[in-house]
């Protein structure tokens, strides 16, 4: 594929690092092999084979991972990781300096947050949140010693959206890094580097793999000093993707768009359905023209997502025997599975949150947060009037 750049999303996620080799000896595989060797033999002291020495720093499988999400982020250059929150780790060593400060979305994911507070402030990294929904409280909240601005949009569980285009143009301005974690769309339905992001962070746990069988992160930008500078880090933290889980990575890679067209067309039907029934008092999701951000939803990504919250009329009694009745729906944390998974935020991903903070940034008792898989619909519809009834 020699100008792989023209190519579409689907083609290049089936192709892009994965070309048959024809070379003497090769034997022309369409799927990359899993290349388990930890080292890797030379014939001359000082010539690794094909730039290849050990595992850690570079591997063939994890190599033809790296281009293809490089390639579907429009991005430059990509290194994958043993999980998100080590990719996120990664990119805070690699970028800063300790006195450093962070302007960071107050609706970040709570690993996210709990890696900002708990670890690296720990460490001298200072950081603070804004409501980014907002571009001018981002603006606001730079401080002397700020170098870098993170967020995440849409936010979780509450599907907040931020402006990524106005905020890197704030980033700009200042000379800070803007870090833009991708989880929710994905680079299908969304490509922070081409709105002005200078680094992209995914947990591939969830839509790039997409089948809830492997853990992965990885960080996408185009800046070679960037990439030299977590490239660095990556080898010598060590937190990298084993070549088996590139290999189911980049398996999943290959139907996202089929996925992500299927996750959407459910979740907007569900949305739909959920926003009539008389026990729903409120449905979040950015595909809905009731969100509040629908216009920036439709102008800065190409579609809204899998994901939606709802609020169950009741008591969270009521919402755990609702949760409880489904049969189709895994009740389980995590989402961007071919499965649906639904949750209780209060209680489980975010009942580390403090409650009054919880009720004053919206996420009540009986918020619910589905992750709506590629079932089919009718089913799953069926499966929530059951447990709504
Ligand atoms: C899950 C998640 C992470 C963390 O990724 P892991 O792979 O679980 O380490 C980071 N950001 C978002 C938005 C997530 O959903």
């Amino acid at each position: 594929m020699a100008n792989i750049k023209k190519y579409g999303f689907a083609t290049k996620a089936i192709h892009v690092g994965e070309q048959p080799d024809f070379r003497e000896g090769a034997t022309g595989d369409v799927v990359v092999p899993i290349h388990l060797s930890t080292t890797f033999a030379r014939k001359k002291v000082s010539e690794p084979t094909a730039g290849y020495e050990y595992t850690r720093s570079l591997n063939p499988t994890r190599k033809a991972l790296e281009s293809k999400l490089a390639s579907l982020e429009n991005a430059e250059y990509g290194l994958v990781f043993s999980s998100g929150l080590a990719a996120e780790s990664t990119v805070l060593l690699a970028l800063l300096n300790p006195g450093d400060h962070i302007v960071a979305f107050d609706d970040l994911y709570g690993g996210t947050k709990r890696l900002f507070n708990q670890v690296f402030s720990n460490f001298g990294f200072e950081v603070s949140y804004v409501d980014a929904t907002d571009t001018s409280l981002v603006e606001n909240g730079i401080k002397p010693n700020t170098k870098l601005v993170w967020i995440e949009s849409p936010s979780n569980p509450l599907l907040k959206l931020s402006d990524i285009k106005a905020i890197s143009e704030i980033t700009r301005k200042h000379g800070l890094i803007l870090v833009v974690d991708n989880t929710f769309l994905s680079p299908y339905f969304q490509k922070p580097l081409d709105l002005g992001a200078d680094v992209v962070v995914h947990s591939s746990t969830k839509y790039i793999g997409g089948h809830s069988d492997v853990l992965g992160g990885a960080v996408l930008v185009n800046n070679a000093t960037y990439y030299e500078r977590i490239q660095y880090h990556q080898n010598a933290i060590g937190a990298v993707l084993s070549p088996f889980d590139s290999y189911l990575t980049l398996r999943g890679i290959k139907t996202l768009a089929l996925r992500l067209e299927k996750h959407q067309e459910n979740a907007l039907k569900i949305a739909h359905y959920l926003a009539s029934h008389p026990k729903v008092s409120k449905v979040i999701y950015p595909g809905l023209e009731s969100h509040p951000q629908h216009e920036l939803a439709k102008t800065q990504a190409s579609g809204f997502g899998g994901v939606l919250s709802f609020e169950i009329k009741g008591t969270i009694t009521d919402a755990e025997h609702f949760l409880e009745k489904l049969t189709v729906f895994a009740l389980a944390e995590s989402l961007g599975g071919v499965e649906s998974l639904i949750e209780l935020p209060s209680i489980m991903t975010h009942s580390s949150v403090a409650k009054e903070i919880r009720d004053q940034i919206g996420i009540t008792d009986t918020l619910v947060r589905v992750s709506v898989g590629i079932e089919d619909v009718e089913d799953l519809i069926a499966d929530l009037a059951q447990a709504l009834e």
